[in-house]
């Protein structure tokens, strides 16, 4: 049986895949080796000691090597490992490598012939997409497939686990902090306007819980994801037009542009569409052409009580379904079409892609 490294298993994408896999009984197919940059030795999941994430030659002695560890460690590891020859499969769930030409960005159900030509070519690094790119493609790439996208906008509403578990825990002390200092007040009766201004206070107090994010979260929203770019867009914002491009791989770029922001969503990344067509196509074809692209897409009607239950993270989380709503023509003209959609980020978003990755190459 291929032996099959796995680093990064115990972080948010990490812990997710590997419940995935044990679901898929998708350990019967292979045998898993553990390895950890920071618990080397310790017992892994399987009972056996950690191997060292920082070993080529452990990592070498692998089959393939599936990572969800960070791009810190891809760009440390990555050209070791290729430096010493090895021939492998690396599946990996960081940005570091997405955009290099041997690379690619992986999404079954979206670019399975890109996969596959990849695959006849001898290419053997398989990168996971960004979380919002993948969802995107998930819920409305039919409407690319079609030829129909002149252009689209897409608005974020990132949750907190999209950072880490750090940052995940983070929020949740956050909001703890809140709710402890809070508690005597609101159960005295304090007006809503009191209680607002104690929390700005609590915002600045030194105490606050702010090491991963940086700022508050709770009660707050972060209108900036990653790093800053010369154009003026955050990292996370370019990853758009030049991740959704390659996955689809066009060699006529569609231009795609938006805000990313984070938001006090526990999990699950939703995202506001604007997309123009490039000509009137009317709403019930777009309607059957999102709901026959993939078994996962789940299209709610434009109607409140429908949207509010179903095309939530609270709705959406643990799941596979990838969620579209709020699909309507805009009032901009005939060839604007408006979409919400909410997956989950850890599933479909990160883990999926390579799960399925994996079985593809085993
Ligand atoms: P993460 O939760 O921060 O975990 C990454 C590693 O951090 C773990 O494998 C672990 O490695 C170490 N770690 C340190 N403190 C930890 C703690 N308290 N709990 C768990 N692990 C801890 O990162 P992640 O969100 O899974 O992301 C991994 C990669 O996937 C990143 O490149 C990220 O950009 C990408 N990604 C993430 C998401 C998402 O929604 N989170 C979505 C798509 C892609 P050791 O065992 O070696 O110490």
């Amino acid at each position: 049986m291929k032996k099959v490294g796995i680093v990064g298993w115990r972080g948010m994408v990490g812990s997710v895949l590997l419940e995935r896999m044990h679901a898929e009984k998708d350990f019967a197919h292979f045998d898993a080796v553990y390895f950890s940059t920071s618990q080397a030795g310790e017992k892994g999941p399987d009972g056996k000691p950690l191997k060292n994430a920082q070993n080529v030659k452990d990592l070498t002695d692998m089959d393939i090597i599936l990572t969800c560890q960070g791009g810190d460690w891809t760009k440390e590891m990555h050209p070791q490992v290729r430096a010493a020859g090895w021939k492998g499969h690396w599946i990996d769930a960081a940005s570091a490598l997405r955009m290099d030409k041997s690379a690619v960005i992986i999404l079954d159900p979206v670019n399975q012939a890109v996969i596959d030509r990849a695959r006849n070519d001898g290419l053997n690094d398989w990168i996971g997409g960004n979380c919002t790119v993948s969802l995107m493609l998930l819920g409305v790439g039919a409407l690319f497939k079609q030829g129909w996208v002149e252009w689209a906008s897409s608005h974020t509403y990132q949750a907190a686990s999209g950072a880490g578990a750090k940052n995940m825990l983070e929020l949740l002390k956050q909001m703890q902090f809140f709710g402890d200092r809070l508690r005597d007040g609101m159960n005295a009766g304090q007006s809503a306007l009191e209680i607002e201004k104690q929390v700005g206070v609590l915002m600045k107090d030194a105490a606050f819980p702010r090491e991963a994010f940086g700022h508050p979260l709770a009660a707050n929203l972060l209108p900036w994801i990653d790093s800053a770019l010369p154009s003026g867009q955050s990292r996370e914002e370019w990853k758009a037009e030049a991740e959704a491009n390659k996955i689809l791989g066009n060699t006529r770029p569609i231009p795609i542009d938006g805000t990313c922001v984070r938001v006090g969503a526990l999990r699950c990344h939703s995202q506001a569409l604007t997309i123009k067509l490039n000509k009137d196509i009317p709403l019930a074809e777009i309607e059957a052409a999102i709901k026959a692209d993939n078994a996962w897409v789940r299209l709610v009607e434009n109607d409140k009580e429908k949207t509010l239950k179903g095309v939530t993270p609270a709705a959406v989380s643990g799941s596979l379904d990838i969620a579209v709503g709020r699909l309507r023509k805009m009032s901009l003209g005939p060839t604007f079409v408006n979409a919400f959609t909410c997956g989950d980020q850890l599933l479909w978003g990160a883990a999926e892609p390579l799960r399925r990755m994996l079985r593809q190459v085993v």
